[in-house]
């Protein structure tokens, strides 16, 4: 396997990330309603359709126009808080990107870094405030660390979603400090936050897609 991603490879990321929001989507909806107002799987899922018909209707042949075509789409289809927050982060990593029809693994770090970078900068999320960047950061930083000791791409992803997947689950005893669950004060304590769930899909569908 090659150790760049190609364009390809990203719309297949991005499919099957779609396809996980859609089989994980009441899953979503649940921690939603334990915590916030019970819509996050219903907006995700709506996003990711939309996104997958704009791909299905024309496909960028380069990587950044590629995310800006998704991000577009999820700015304009998922409400809430996930909606800017998601897209900002996909747009983000676009940008980051550039005119190129494949990214290195390093390139790929560094754009889910300028993403992650973008969603602070847009909600303000600090580690530990029970968010989606609690699944997030650790994932990037667990990808950037993978890329410079030059690790394989396959095992780069597989670390990434490890650390997704325990920042998610860290995110259960958490007190919510940011976004609806912050509302609840101590009452969130003890369920795990939503968007955190599908950052750790969107990591998952990269070791799935593979990329
Ligand atoms: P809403 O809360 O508006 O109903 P969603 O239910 O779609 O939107 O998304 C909720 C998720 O958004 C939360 O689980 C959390 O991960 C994320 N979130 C909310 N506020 C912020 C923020 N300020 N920064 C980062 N993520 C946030
Ligand atoms: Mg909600």
């Amino acid at each position: 396997m090659s150790d760049t991603v190609s364009t390809v490879a990203l719309d297949r990321w991005i499919r099957s990330f779609a396809l996980l929001v859609a089989e994980n989507k009441d899953e979503l909806t649940d921690l939603d309603a334990a915590i916030g107002d019970g819509d996050h799987g219903a907006n995700m899922d709506r996003g990711m359709r939309a996104v997958v018909a704009a791909l299905d209707s024309t496909t960028p042949t380069t990587a950044s126009a590629m995310f800006n075509k998704v991000g577009m789409t999820l700015v304009s289809t998922v409400g809430g808080a996930s909606g800017p927050l998601f897209g900002t982060f996909v747009l983000r990593v676009g940008a980051s990107f550039g005119d190129t029809a494949e990214v290195s693994l390093a390139q790929l770090a560094a754009g889910l870094r300028a993403g992650l970078d973008g969603i602070v900068a847009r909600g303000k999320a600090e580690a530990g405030d029970k968010t989606m960047y609690d699944a997030l950061a650790p994932a990037v930083n667990a990808l950037e660390a993978a890329a410079s000791a030059g690790m394989e791409k396959a095992e780069a992803l597989e670390a990434a979603l490890t650390a997704a997947e325990s920042g998610r689950d860290a995110t259960t005893p958490m007190l919510a400090l940011k976004g609806r669950a912050s509302y609840l004060g101590e009452r969130s304590i003890g369920h795990q936050d939503p968007g955190a769930t599908t950052v750790a899909l969107l990591i998952a569908a990269a070791t799935r897609a593979p990329l």
